[in-house]
């Protein structure tokens, strides 16, 4: 079985979304978990949910683009839940419209949140999993548009492509410190993200799924909580899909 107990996990983005599945599937698991996310009221719900499992938890309200407050979270972290084991890259955002049509703003936004965001995450856990001495794993959430493109997101899918070579990276250089990197791909899973996009598009996309439906967060959760575990000791850098067998 696996089992986090005594660990730390750190997880951005969980105020709602595939983070808070993360979030509490770490929780389940045995980890206490500090839930960063822009928003501190829907952080703070996460962090109550976590305690229902009977694990320790702490809401921090972080803007993972900004250093300070990415820093800051993993401080409070360390302090008030006791060590570092586990780092969840998974804040992001969406500002889709063609390469014809995409304003600088909206590249340069959503590069700076999935690419910036990852990168003050990475070095920010990677360096107190150092100091710590017990290893640990990191886990990015880049998507099936970093590998295959999609229409509309030039931004993001260049920023989840991004995610999957800084994660390489960062397995290369945090080996020695027996911290593992690791990736999900996902597909198309049902959350606020994704509740917008209009219905035709839906059922297109759908019927292009082998499994012939579109993911829940947890199911991206349990495959975030086996990365983490000893149950994936000698996997890092490797990028894994949860698809459900689309773009394969
Ligand atoms: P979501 O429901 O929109 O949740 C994203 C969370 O990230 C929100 O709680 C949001 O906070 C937070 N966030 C946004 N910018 C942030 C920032 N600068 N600092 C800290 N937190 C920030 O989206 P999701 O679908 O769960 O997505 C989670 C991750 O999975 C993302 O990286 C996404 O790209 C990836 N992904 C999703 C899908 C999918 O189909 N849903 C597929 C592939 C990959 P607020 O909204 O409260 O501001």
């Amino acid at each position: 079985m696996i089992d986090l107990s005594g660990k730390v996990a750190v997880v951005t983005g969980a105020g709602q979304g595939i983070g808070r599945a993360i979030a509490l599937e770490m929780a389940r698991h045995g980890a206490d978990v500090a839930v960063l996310d822009l928003n501190l009221e829907t952080a703070a719900r996460t962090a109550e949910e976590v305690r229902a499992f009977g694990r320790k938890a702490v809401a921090v309200r972080a803007d993972v683009t900004s250093a300070e407050d990415v820093e800051g979270a993993a401080e409070t972290a360390v302090r008030q839940l006791g060590g570092l084991h586990v780092w969840v890259n998974n804040a992001g955002i969406t500002r889709d419209a063609t390469i014809l049509k995409m304003s600088e703003e909206d590249f340069d936004l959503v590069l700076r949140v999935h690419m910036r965001g990852t990168f003050l995450g990475m070095r920010a856990a990677g360096a107190r999993m150092r100091a710590q001495g017990q290893g640990g794993a990191i886990v990015n959430i880049s998507s099936i548009s970093g590998k295959v493109g999609n229409f509309g997101q030039v931004n993001y899918a260049g920023a989840k492509a991004g995610i999957v070579a800084m994660t390489k990276t960062a397995a290369r250089e945090f080996a020695r410190f027996g911290v593992r990197v690791n990736a999900i791909q996902p597909g198309w899973i049902e959350t606020a993200m994704t509740a917008a996009v209009p219905e035709d598009v839906r059922a297109q996309a759908v019927a292009a799924i082998p499994l012939g439906r579109t993911g829940r967060p947890e199911e991206v959760a349990r495959v975030a909580v086996f990365l983490a575990s000893e149950y994936a000791s000698y996997m890092t850098g490797a990028v894994v899909e949860v698809t459900g067998g689309r773009n394969m």
